[in-house]
């Protein structure tokens, strides 16, 4: 297991163009989450929630990795057995940077998932073909996106990978929907990298907190945890 945990939530992905959840004027304030991204939309409110993820799959095309990504994906392939790369984000920009393996906690948008089965398919950035079934069982295709209020099947792997973790590395998470906190306590080193302090989080639990754009603070974050790897 690595010794190395890079949790990441919408603020990487922020610099390269996708809104986060708090941005004001962002695109979650055009949307209300419980008629798009909560359980239970699919079955009132389904074409609306198929067209949602069919622009944000689309919205994929016109952004790029930015330098963060970039220089986490050089640090993993340095240390490819000691970094986890852990993300709350659905978007491919760390797959698309180079990064191998990285656990998607909330799904992943170039993905569909059989609602009978769990198959999954890629589609990359297409529309999602509402006829299309699967293969193996005929049942209905959806986003491979895990909407509030479901199960997050992914959770328990980033529990694994902090039983081994010393140090952990927080990019762009304002801490509302998964706390890491408690995990911070418990590890060696520790950094908190945001561009301002949240009411979710306890910064005084992380050794070294930069309140900065992820593009700042990246090469800092690598330069340590080289040493730590030596
Ligand atoms: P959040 O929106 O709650 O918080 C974003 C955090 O990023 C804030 O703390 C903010 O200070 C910080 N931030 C903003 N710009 C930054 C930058 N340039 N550099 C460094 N930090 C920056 O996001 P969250 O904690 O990830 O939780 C919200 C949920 O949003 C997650 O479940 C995630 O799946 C979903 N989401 C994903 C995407 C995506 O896939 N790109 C986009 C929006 C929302």
């Amino acid at each position: 297991m690595a010794k190395v945990v890079i949790f990441s939530g919408a603020g990487i992905s922020a610099e390269s163009g996708l809104s986060t959840f708090r941005d004001a004027d962002g695109l979650w304030e055009k949307y209300r989450i419980e008629e798009i991204c909560q359980a239970g939309c699919l079955s009132w409110n389904r074409e609306n929630t198929l067209a949602f993820y069919d622009a944000r799959r689309e919205q994929l095309t016109s952004v790029k990795p930015n330098t963060a990504h970039y220089a986490l994906a050089k640090l993993q392939e340095c240390y490819p057995n000691d970094i986890d790369i852990i993300t709350q984000n659905v978007d491919d920009l760390f797959e698309r940077a180079g990064c191998k393996d990285v656990l998607h906690l909330h799904g992943f948008l170039p993905r569909l998932r059989c609602e009978q089965c769990g198959a999954t398919q890629i589609i990359g950035y297409a529309k999602q073909e509402r006829t299309f079934t699967c293969k193996n069982c005929g049942g209905s295709f959806r986003p491979d996106i895990v909407f509030f209020g479901e199960a997050a099947p992914m959770y328990e792997h980033l529990y694994e990978a902090m039983e081994d973790c010393q140090f952990l590395v927080i990019i762009g998470s304002s801490g509302n929907v998964i706390a890491m906190d408690h995990f911070a306590l418990h590890v060696k080193h520790s950094i908190l990298n945001n561009l301002e302090k949240s009411d979710a989080i306890n910064e005084r639990v992380y050794t070294k907190v930069l309140y900065k754009k992820a593009t700042e603070a990246v090469d800092e974050i690598v330069g340590d945890v080289e040493r730590f790897l030596g």
